[in-house]
């Protein structure tokens, strides 16, 4: 500013002169002083002008933040019930395995896969509408029942899946017969009025961690929700495998 200021102080006398030399009068048909003025009101205004600029385009970044991680979000959510959704599980199952594959002396994994019984006839004798209702209910009461360090996640139609982390083997099954009694134990609610639902649960856990893991517990324990359907539903069935 100030050199600017110099500059033009400066410049004014032989702008004159040459102005006369040339005999015309434009260059001085605005006092140097007024010139000074407009030029310190230009250049404040391009400042403002451009600060406000900058505040823009941070607000725009700061949505487009946001936005992403909405995006990222819903990505994962399942939209009826606001849990995490199948590829939510997949992404945290990877992540529980890899971490545990760098640690010398892991703990073993345990997956619970629930399926809701006789789910159809909810759904044909109530109607679509009850089954939803029913399904955001299930929902809600199995992250009641998620403690901390579990992960619960709706993976298809009536098919939910619990991840655990499992120190001792009879542990997963303790938390397999907690959420199978949190959800008979209790009608739920719905537009129809209060419906008693329960579910099977496959149960499976492995105390060694390896690149297969992931198939290998989703096998198992979804052998061992079949076979708790087949020994007439409602209870929990567990994995040979160890
Ligand atoms: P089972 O005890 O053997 O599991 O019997 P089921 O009737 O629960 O099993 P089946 O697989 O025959 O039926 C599942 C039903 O779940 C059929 C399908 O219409 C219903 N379903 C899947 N997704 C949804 C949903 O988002 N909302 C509702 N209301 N129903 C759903
Ligand atoms: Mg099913
Ligand atoms: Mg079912």
């Amino acid at each position: 500013d100030e050199q600017v200021e110099d500059f033009l102080t400066a410049a004014a006398d032989p702008v004159e002169e040459i102005a006369a030399m040339f005999q015309t009068d434009a260059l001085t048909a605005m006092p140097v002083g007024d010139l000074l003025t407009q030029a310190k009101g230009e250049l404040a205004r391009m400042s403002l002008d451009m600060v406000a600029a900058l505040s823009a385009q941070e607000t725009r970044s700061e949505e487009l933040a946001n936005e992403n991680e909405r995006l990222a979000t819903e990505a994962l959510t399942d939209p009826l019930t606001q849990l995490p959704n199948r590829r939510s599980f997949e992404q945290t199952l990877e992540r529980e395995i890899s971490g545990r594959l760098r640690r010398p002396d892991p703990t073993s994994l345990g997956l619970l896969m629930m399926d809701l019984d006789k789910f159809k006839a909810i759904n044909d004798t109530h109607g679509h509408q009850a089954g939803d209702d029913v399904l955001r209910a299930f929902a809600g009461r199995l992250s009641l029942n998620t403690r901390r360090d579990e992960f619960a996640a709706r993976v298809g139609g009536e098919e939910f899946v619990v991840v655990i982390p499992v120190t001792d083997p009879d542990e997963i099954q303790l938390a397999a017969e907690r959420f199978r009694r949190c959800v008979a134990d209790e009608p739920f609610d719905t537009s129809v009025g209060p419906l008693t639902v329960t579910a099977s649960i496959g149960v499976a856990s492995t105390a060694t961690i390896d690149d297969e893991t992931a198939t290998t517990l989703y096998e198992a324990a979804d052998q061992a929700l079949y076979e708790a359907k087949g020994a007439g539903r409602n209870r929990c069935a567990v994995s040979p495998l160890r």
